[in-house]
């Protein structure tokens, strides 16, 4: 993939898009526990678990660690995996609260916190580099199912890539600007989520132009 596909991909989406205002939450915990609770599944379905513990003052590290598990479980059910999830996001928290809170880890180094980040259990590549962006601020590339699936049809990755491979290539062909990587994974999210879909809807898609797989379905049947 080249530095002008990564931009231009870039560019066509923003220009349909515009600015996504990411990421949707209110607090720098709130942040890192919709971090949790996404993996495996829809964002609605996070706002809804969100929502729940948000109703009972439990989006915040203390009073998250000081609910029961199992009361813990039922209120972010609505996310999926709750049992695993419930036992993940204690052991962010209780990492986080280890090492003094939010503003603890925010003097740390990028590389210093991805370690320490990815050595929680239940804390994968893409949880960690969304919490390395979408908290600390730093100019990481986050990598998801979406990004890995728009750049296979777009032919511009292999698709077997590791996460640290796709990653850089997107930080060595953007500059390490943070509200870009923010903005270009929200886009992505965005694309995703609308368009390019398990069944891609291409009849809709910003950058079916350049795009093989939109191409064929063009030239073959019709989206239904
Ligand atoms: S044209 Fe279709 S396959 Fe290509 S990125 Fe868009 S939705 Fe996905």
């Amino acid at each position: 993939m080249s530095v002008a596909d990564v931009r231009t991909v870039f560019d066509v989406l923003y220009g349909a898009y515009g600015p996504q205002h990411w990421w949707p939450a209110t607090t720098d915990f709130e942040v890192m526990a919709g971090a949790v609770l996404t993996q495996n599944t829809a964002w609605r379905n996070v706002e809804r678990a969100l929502a729940n513990l948000r109703a009972v003052g439990a989006l915040e590290p203390a009073a998250l660690m000081a609910l029961e598990p199992a009361h813990l479980a039922e209120r972010i059910r609505p996310a999926g995996y709750y049992n695993i999830k419930v036992t993940r996001l204690r052991n962010l928290t209780a990492a986080l609260l280890d090492d003094g809170g939010v503003e603890g880890w925010r003097s740390w180094s990028t590389a210093a916190l991805r370690q320490r980040l990815l050595g929680i259990k239940g804390v994968g590549e893409e949880t960690a580099d969304s919490i390395l962006l979408y908290v600390y601020h730093r100019p990481v590339f986050v990598v998801d199912a979406y990004t890995r699936r728009i750049f296979a049809r777009l032919e511009l990755l292999r698709g077997d890539e590791t996460y640290r491979q796709v990653a850089a290539v997107f930080e060595h062909a953007l500059p390490a600007d943070t509200a870009l990587f923010n903005e270009y994974h929200a886009l992505l999210v965005r694309l995703g989520s609308e368009c390019c879909r398990p069944r891609p809807r291409c009849s809709l898609c910003p950058v079916c132009v350049m795009c093989p797989t939109g191409r064929a379905q063009a030239g073959g049947s019709a989206e239904r």
